[in-house]
């Protein structure tokens, strides 16, 4: 099959929105912005073996390149729009393709995000996607706005992803059956968080998203805003999988795991209420934002520190 014909079968989608002028086919895509709005953009590559283990799916593969990258809209408040593939193949295999297309389309249909373009290349299979995205001019949701006082919230349950990397590449044995399968599906398919991202932007101060285990996130907004945080470790959400391990265990999924793409982020206490309102259960809080404190501590005053993204890794407390 040659390149051309890939790209037509693939990922020439039918039915481009309006603001989309001219799409796949051409030597770049143009297309409209309001003027009242502002572009957002974002980049991700996954690579097989390091980003995604080898035996993974090509759905999982082509829904998860993407959620990842829908993740740091949400986490900038933005509304996708469109979205780019740079995909480097090791061989055209149609069935795979298919599969990998199949995962894309699904997703990006879901939260009406358009593929305008990309480029394809021979060598180790890699897969790049830059999302493009609008907010109101002016809006968008930074790390730096966090506050003395502010409460911290994540959305989901967190630690999930990282538990079923460590069943997958480790053969730990720690999680039952049901509890694997369900942490490899939150590894596999993890769930941009832009329907949550819609009610946040208004109220919160900062927001990130968890892609590399909460402490390291956390400081990324601790470190923009300047500004430190008392954690209450008691208060984290966990699933029922991560609730059945030993304590040491699901913690340090948590805090040193990655992978979670759930939203962190702070707001002020005046918005809880309507926060909450909103979110009920889908929302927790988990520390609060000081001043006076220099990183994160425990409740206890104890200094947490971030051990980063674990490769899994050998996930540290
Ligand atoms: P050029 O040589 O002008 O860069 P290419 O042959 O790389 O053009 O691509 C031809 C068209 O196909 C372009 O519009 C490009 O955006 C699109 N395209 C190439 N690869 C992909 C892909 N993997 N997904 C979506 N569009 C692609
Ligand atoms: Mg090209």
């Amino acid at each position: 099959m040659h390149e051309f014909n890939l790209i037509q079968k693939y990922f020439t989608w039918e039915n481009p929105p309006v603001d989309v002028i001219t799409a796949v086919g051409d030597d770049a895509a143009v297309m409209g912005i309001p003027a009242d709005q502002q572009l957002v953009t974002s980049i991700d590559t996954l690579i097989s073996g390091v980003h995604f283990p080898k035996e993974t799916s090509a759905h999982a593969i082509g829904y998860k390149a993407l959620a990842v990258s829908l993740s740091d809209l949400a986490a900038m408040g933005a509304t996708p729009k469109w979205f780019t593939l740079a995909l480097t193949l090791p061989e055209i295999d149609q069935s795979w393709l298919h599969s990998f297309s199949l995962g894309l389309k699904t997703l990006a249909q879901e939260y009406q995000c358009f593929l305008v373009g990309g480029d394809t290349t021979k060598g180790s299979l890699s897969i790049s996607i830059q999302v493009m995205g609008l907010v109101n001019t002016g809006s968008a949701l930074l790390r730096s706005g966090a506050k003395s006082g502010d409460k911290i919230y994540v959305t989901g349950t967190l630690g999930d992803a990282n538990a079923g990397l460590d069943s997958l590449l480790n053969g730990s044995k720690i999680l039952a059956s049901e509890a694997r399968e369900f942490c490899h599906r939150r590894l596999n398919y993890p769930t941009p968080r832009l329907n949550e991202s819609f009610v946040i932007k208004d109220l919160a101060s900062s927001c990130i998203d968890l892609s590399d285990g909460l402490l390291q996130d956390l400081s990324h907004i601790l470190n923009a805003s300047k500004v430190g945080a008392e954690l209450d470790l008691s208060q984290l959400p966990l699933s029922p999988a991560l609730k059945a391990l030993d304590t040491p265990k699901s913690l340090s999924y948590v805090l040193a795991g990655g992978d979670d793409y759930e939203l962190l982020f702070t707001l002020p206490e005046e918005n809880e209420y309507k926060l909450l309102t909103e979110m009920g259960d889908r929302v927790t809080c988990i520390g609060s934002i000081a001043k006076d404190i220099d990183g994160i501590v425990d409740k206890a005053g104890k200094h947490l520190e971030s051990s980063g993204y674990n490769h899994f890794y050998e996930a540290k407390i």
